[in-house]
Formats: structure tokens, C-alpha cells, sequence
């Protein structure tokens, strides 16, 4: 049976990154289920400077950035009124997700291998073994194989298999449910849409998130990323997204391009909002990523969690390997070492339960008459300026914003009464 240190199920962000921090005189192993690694990938890619200046230290990401988004915008539900917040630095970027992803894997070092197209199935450990952990997964047309490693990184996503056939490991049960399409053409809000994001906030029509509209350039034309997101409860009506295209072409938001009406890419994937799990690392087994729930709550910003957790991961595991077994204890504290990140996932879980409790129109009209207030400062709480504490609550809880706080607090209120 091969034998190898280190297993890694899943090449998205989370489980390359930790496979390029690895120190090389470990044999690694990554399987990934997907065919193709430039296959569309089921983000739509936005990172903060923070992360890119982390990406920075492994990879060549600045070669995969088409847009540097200096603005956002804030549509109010009924599309009449919209606002511009904006800062002179790039606060996000969108990526080419599926080449940039595809680059880290060529780039792996020459200690690591990556096997497509091999769906990870079960796993069991017999601690007396040199190589105690003992792995099931299916090749495609090979049919099941056994391997065996010393440890095992699940970086297999939202719903991971490794966090479900371990029953001491936790899995993500609270989920947003994101469609996106992508399409070649034009976004027509704006003075400069190529470096502007926008946020859509129809309330009743997307309870949950709400929808977003994001510039990338696909194979050097212009294109854009037009998304939906719902509470997993709601996804019968993640549909809606079509409905939210054919608005924004009545609006003229967007122009399709007429000799390419189909989109380029559609997904729908999980994304998770539950908070951090609390069960991330059992024997020789550890979640990184979305596995482990290091992603936002109310953003859905889930990359730079990926790239800590994998950053982190490939410093703990050596130790842990080399005999220091209780190491693994310290995965949460070295994390909140990258701007307080852990402690950012809580305050999202806030605004979570906030934005949750927010089921009329009338309550996102209120919310974006009162964010409008302060458009001028609004920005500057997103983001990387989320982890530096720099609340949205303190952005608005001003003297003068008090009747609007006070016509948001009474719309919450009726919104108690509705199913
Ligand atoms: C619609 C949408 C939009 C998003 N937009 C953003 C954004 O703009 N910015 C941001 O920061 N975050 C965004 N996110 C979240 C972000 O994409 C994720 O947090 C991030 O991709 C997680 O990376 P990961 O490596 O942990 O998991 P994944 O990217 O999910 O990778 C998991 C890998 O594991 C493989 N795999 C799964 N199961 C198995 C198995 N049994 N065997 C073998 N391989 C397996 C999969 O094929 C995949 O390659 C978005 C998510 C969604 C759904």
C-alpha cells in the first residue's frame, strides 16, 4: 500500500496553500475530486490587500487580478436609489479564480503530489502503525484504492467527507446557498464600474445576503459575476437569480453581450455561516477552510480563512508529528495572531443574527437610508478594517443618525411578526 506523511483531501485555497507552507521534507499527497483544476471554481474570488499580501509571499497574484476595486455600491430594494462609497487604494480585488488556482498548483513544491480525480471516501486510524491513518478513496475508472499517511488535512470545503465520517469532528450545519452566473458585457452604474462593486439589498426578495454584481475580465473581454445568495432554508427560491439578471437588464445595469448571451460560467455551492466550528482536529486529523467554518458569517469571506488556516496548519503539524501531540490546542490562538481574525468571525456572527432578523423591505430601506447617511465612512469599516475593529456600529451610532436608528429599531420590530 503507498505510503506517504501527509494526505491533503482537496486542492481549492485552502488545502494548496497548506501544502506550499509544508515543510518539503514531507512527502504530501493531495487528491481532489474535480477533473480539472481551471475548471470554473465556485467563488466569485473578491480578496481583501491583506489577503493578496498574503497570497504575495507563495504565489504570483498579482498576475491574476484583473479588476482593483476602489468602490462600492449600495442599492436600496426597489433599485430608484443607490449609493457610491469610496476609498483612493484598492480595498478588494477580483481574481481570475480558476487560472490563479491552477498556477498553485503548478507551482506546488517538488515534495508534493496532486492526484485528480479522486474522491476521498473513509479513513480510520490504528495508532500503533508507523503510518497510522488508513485511507479509503474511489479514482475515476480505477475504481477504490488504500493508502496510508501520517496525518490527514481535511481541506475538502463546506461539506466535507472527512468531517463526516469522523464522528469527533464537527461539520457545518447553518449555510447560505450562493448562485452565480457569469457573462460577458457591460455594467452601466456608475463612473467607473470596472472598479466597482455592488451590493443589492431587496430584502423580501433575497433574505439571507442579498445579491451582488461584481467586473472580471474572462479570456481579455470585459464580463461580470451576477450572484444571489439565500439562507439555506429558502434555496427552492435561489431561481430568483434569473429574475434579478432580467431586472438589471430592464434597469440597463448591465449589457449582455449579444453574441454571447449564454453565460460563460453557473454555480451554486454552500457557503458557511455558522461561525468556527468547535471540534476542527481529532488524532492525526485536522479541518482547514471552509471544512472548519474560517469564513464570515454575514461577509462570506472565506479565502483569507482558507490561506490562514492552511498557513497555520503546515506550522502545527510538523510538531505534532515530531512528538509535541498537545500543539494542536493552540490552532485558534495562532489564527487570531493574523489581525484577530477568530475574533472577527464573532462579531460577523452578529451581524449575522442582525441581518437574519431583517425580513421586510421596509427594514433594508430603513438600514440603507441610515447607511447612506454615512457612505462617506461606510467603506471604511469593510473588510480588512472589519478585523481592526472598526465596527459598522461605530460608524453610524451617531446623535444625528437617531431618528434613523430609531425607524430601523421599530421596523425590526414589526419584522418579529412575520413568518
Ligand atoms: C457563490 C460564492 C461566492 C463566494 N465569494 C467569495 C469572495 O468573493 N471572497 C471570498 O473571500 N470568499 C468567497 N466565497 C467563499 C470562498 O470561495 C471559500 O471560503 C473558499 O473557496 C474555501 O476554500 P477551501 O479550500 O476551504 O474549500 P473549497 O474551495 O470548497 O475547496 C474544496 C476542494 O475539495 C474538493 N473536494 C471536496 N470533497 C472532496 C472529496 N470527497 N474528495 C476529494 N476532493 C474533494 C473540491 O473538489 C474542492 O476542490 C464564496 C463562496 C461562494 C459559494
Amino acid at each position: 500500500m503507498k505510503e506517504v506523511d501527509v494526505v491533503v483531501i482537496g486542492a481549492g485555497f485552502s488545502g494548496l496553500t497548506f501544502a506550499h507552507y509544508l515543510p518539503n521534507k514531507y512527502r504530501v499527497l493531495i487528491l481532489d475530486r474535480k477533473s480539472k483544476l481551471n475548471s470554473a471554481i465556485e467563488s466569485t474570488g473578491l480578496i481583501t490587500e491583506v489577503t493578496k499580501n498574503l497570497f504575495a509571499d507563495f504565489t504570483d497574484v498579482e498576475a491574476f487580478l484583473p479588476n482593483h476595486i476602489t468602490t462600492i455600491s449600495v442599492v436600496s430594494p426597489d433599485y430608484n436609489k443607490y449609493f457610491f462609497s469610496h476609498t483612493e487604494k484598492p480595498w478588494i480585488y477580483s481574481t481570475d479564480t480558476p487560472e490563479f488556482l491552477k498556477h498553485m498548483s503548478e507551482t506546488l513544491p517538488d515534495n508534493v503530489d496532486l492526484k485528480l480525480e479522486s474522491s476521498f471516501v473513509d479513513y480510520s486510524i490504528e495508532p500503533d502503525h508507523d503510518y497510522p491513518v488508513k485511507i479509503i478513496y474511489n479514482q475515476n475508472g480505477s475504481g477504490q484504492k488504500e493508502l496510508r499517511c501520517k496525518f490527514i488535512v481535511g481541506a475538502d470545503g463546506v461539506n466535507s467527507k472527512l468531517a463526516k465520517v469522523n464522528s469527533n469532528l464537527s461539520t457545518n450545519k447553518k449555510l447560505l446557498v450562493g448562485y452565480e452566473k457569469v457573462f460577458y458585457g457591460n455594467i452601466n452604474l456608475g463612473e467607473h464600474p470596472e472598479s466597482t462593486v455592488y451590493h443589492f439589498w431587496f430584502g423580501e426578495f433575497s433574505l439571507g445576503y442579498g445579491g451582488w454584481l461584481s467586473p472580471t475580465i474572462v479570456n481579455g473581454k470585459k464580463a461580470f459575476r451576477l450572484g444571489l445568495a439565500k439562507l439555506e432554508k429558502d434555496k427552492d427560491k435561489i431561481h430568483l437569480l434569473e429574475k434579478f439578471i432580467n431586472k438589471l437588464k430592464d434597469e440597463k445595469i448591465i449589457k449582455i453581450d449579444e453574441e454571447h448571451k449564454n453565460p460563460i460560467h453557473t454555480f451554486a455551492h454552500s457557503i458557511p455561516i455558522g461561525g468556527v466550528l468547535p471540534d476542527l482536529y481529532d488524532g492525526n486529523s485536522i479541518l482547514i477552510g471552509d471544512a472548519a467554518g474560517f469564513c464570515g458569517a454575514f461577509a462570506a469571506d472565506g479565502i483569507k480563512g482558507s490561506i490562514i488556516s492552511g498557513k497555520v496548519a503546515a506550522r502545527l503539524i510538523p510538531k505534532y508529528l515530531e512528538g509535541e501531540k498537545n500543539i494542536l490546542n493552540s490552532y485558534l490562538k495562532e489564527m487570531n495572531k493574523f489581525n484577530h481574525l477568530i475574533s472577527y468571525y464573532r462579531r460577523q456572527q452578529l451581524y449575522r443574527a442582525l441581518w437574519n432578523r431583517m425580513k421586510s423591505d421596509r427594514s433594508f430601506h430603513a438600514l440603507y437610508n441610515l447607511i447612506e447617511k454615512e457612505k462617506e465612512g461606510f467603506l471604511n469599516q469593510f473588510c480588512d478594517n472589519m478585523t481592526k475593529k472598526k465596527g459598522l456600529t461605530k460608524v453610524i451610532l451617531k446623535l444625528k443618525n437617531i431618528p434613523a436608528l430609531s425607524w430601523y429599531a421599530i421596523s425590526l420590530f414589526f419584522d418579529l411578526f412575520r413568518k
